[in-house]
Order: structure tokens, then sequence, then C-alpha cells
């Protein structure tokens, strides 16, 4: 990741996409731009195209309308898929690892950009490694085969190696997954340290809609593959947004104690008011 923070030429621009499934349109015209420095977190329900956005991005999944380019002007379309995985990586949700690879092997598999097609030279390999396994906190198990790690250890694993990558756009898909509670906060603390430390634009799928409020400098709101609001936390996270996009009541409440956003979908089990 760039030690420069905020780097003015990193971001990427989609403006107007359509991406589809054969002749199925399932995301709509629309428009996202993730910044240097900056957190944007996707939210909607499922099947809203949160996955299918982020997958068009890093063009796993090439859109079918409108463009996307980066912030020096280059084109996703033009690009070769090495220089496109020099740019972005994405943390997709479906990941098996071979047997017997071990955490350091699957680490420095996202290495693969910056090496020759024969395996050649990458000077910067090792240090960027060690610094993926450091900021995931997996520095000690790095000789253990990923088979033999818990759920969690692997999911951060995967997020290593997606950092080794050393990309300046970084596409998160439901990273906290299958997390218990304390690493699904240190997920969300290392999210939060590279858009302010390392300059790294992130674009972040998350269900836990106070996570999203607590970590992202923008939310963007999706609802059957439209995005229907888009902008700060405050004003993407209200009851009036929340309860149209999922369909069931949805309170929202500031804490007036630091201000955050807290929010309660309303079941017959949990019906009083949120203060
Ligand atoms: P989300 O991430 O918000 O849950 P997705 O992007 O996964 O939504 O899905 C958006 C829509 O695209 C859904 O209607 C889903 O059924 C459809 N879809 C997703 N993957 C495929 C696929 N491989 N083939 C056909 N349709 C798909």
């Amino acid at each position: 990741m760039p030690d420069v923070p905020h780097r003015a030429d990193t971001g990427v621009h989609a403006r107007e996409i359509d991406v589809a499934y054969g002749r199925d349109v399932v995301v709509r015209s629309a428009s996202v731009s993730l910044r240097a420095g900056s957190v944007t977190a996707l939210i909607g329900p499922n099947g809203s195209g949160k996955s299918t956005l982020l997958r068009a991005l890093a063009r796993l999944h090439p859109p079918v309308a409108g463009s996307v380019t980066f912030a020096d002007g280059a084109d996703l379309r033009a690009l070769s898929g090495k220089d496109i995985a020099k740019r972005i990586t994405l943390l997709s949700q479906q990941r098996s690892a071979p047997g017997g690879v071990s955490v350091r092997e699957l680490v420095e598999f996202g290495r693969h950009p910056h090496r020759s097609r024969w395996g050649g030279r990458d000077p910067e390999g090792p240090a960027a490694v060690a610094r993926a396994l450091e900021l995931t906190g997996l520095a000690a198990l790095a000789d253990r085969p990923v088979q033999a790690l818990s759920g969690g250890q692997a999911q951060r694993v995967w997020l290593a190696s997606c950092l080794a990558q050393d990309t300046a756009l970084l596409l998160l898909d439901e990273p906290t997954t299958f997390l218990d509670l304390r690493y699904q906060v240190e997920i969300l603390d290392v999210v939060r340290d590279l858009a302010d430390r390392h300059g790294v634009g992130v674009g972040v799928v998350l269900h836990d809609l106070d996570q999203a409020a607590a970590v992202a400098d923008r939310v963007l709101l999706l609802e059957a593959g439209r995005v229907t609001a888009d902008g700060s936390p405050a004003d993407v996270l209200t009851a009036e947004n929340l309860t149209r996009a999922y369909g069931i009541r949805v309170d929202v409440a500031l804490d007036p104690a630091d201000g955050r956003i807290h929010t309660r979908a309303v079941g017959r089990f949990n019906d009083t008011a949120l203060v």
C-alpha cells in the first residue's frame, strides 16, 4: 500500500454503469466513486447488486454500459489484467485455499501482478508480505497450513493476500462475515488505517449498518440494482431510506454522547423505541 496518504491520482469512478448476467441487467445506471484515503460502504438488501457492482469495478464482470475510469484517465476496458491487478484488488466472498498451502504462501500469492510471467524478481515482495501479515495479526501463524486455521483466521489470510497485492484501491465483499466480534472490529480498524495512514481508497460491502456508519466516509445504498442514496452516513442511514430499502421498519438514533448512528430493524420482539 502506498505510504503517502491521500494521493490524488488513485481513485476510480464508475459512471452510469449497467452490469448484466446474460440478458438480465442486475445493476442499472450505477455511479460510484472510490477516492484515495476514503472508505465507501455499500449497503442494501440481499440481491440488490452490491457484489456485482464490486466485481464490475475490478473488471471481473465487465459492465455492458457506462464507463469506469481511474483518476489518471485510464479506462478499465483498455487496461491489461495485470495493470488492473496493480491498481485494484477484490476480496470476494467465495474463497477456498488449495490443500497444503501455508499462510505465507497464500499471502505471497497476492504478489502475482508484480512478478513477470516466469516468476521473475519482485524486490518489494518480502516487505509487502511481512507488512500484510503484521497488519492482519498473522505473523505468528505464517508457517501454518491455511486449512488448519479457524474460519475467522482464514478470512484474515485472504485479506492479507489482498493487502500484499499493494494496490491503492481495495474492494471488500462482506469481510466481517463469519468473524467474531473482536475480529470484526479489528478488520474494520485495519480498513480505517489503510485509508487514513496509507491513502487507500476502500469500497466495502457491510450488512451491519452501525459498523457501516462508524467506519465509512460515504455510504451507498442499493435497491434492486439501483443506487438510491449516496452521501455521508447521516444523509443515507435515515429511517425513511432504510425502512423503504429493507422492507421492514428501521429506527435510527444518534448517540448524544459521541454522535454515532445506531440503527435497529424492528420486529415483534423488540418494538420499543430506540433512544
Ligand atoms: P448482493 O451482493 O447485493 O446480495 P448480487 O450482486 O450478488 O447482490 O446479486 C444481484 C442480482 O444478480 C441478484 O438478483 C442475483 O440473483 C443476480 N446474480 C448474482 N450472481 C449471479 C449469477 N452468477 N448469475 C445470474 N444472476 C446472478
